[in-house]
C-alpha cells in the first residue's frame, strides 16, 4: 500500500462557482453585488432542488 507518489491535485484548485444553500423553492441572485456582481434574476430550482445562476454560475443547492 504505497501509492504516496500519486499526489492528486484537489487541493489547488479552486471552486468554479460558489454553493448558496436555499430553504425555498426560488432563488435571487445578484452575483452578491461589486465586480462579481450581476442583473438580479430569479430561478425555480428544480426537482432535485438544484438552480445554477446562469451569469456567475452559483449553484444554489435547498437545505
Ligand atoms: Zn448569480
Amino acid at each position: 500500500m504505497t501509492s504516496d507518489s500519486q499526489v492528486k491535485s484537489e487541493n489547488t484548485a479552486l471552486p468554479p462557482h460558489k454553493t448558496v444553500y436555499v430553504d425555498t423553492d426560488r432563488v435571487a441572485c445578484d452575483g452578491g453585488g461589486g465586480a462579481l456582481g450581476h442583473p438580479k434574476v430569479y430561478y425555480d430550482l428544480d426537482q432535485n432542488g438544484e438552480a445554477h445562476c446562469f451569469y456567475c454560475c452559483a449553484h444554489f443547492i435547498k437545505k
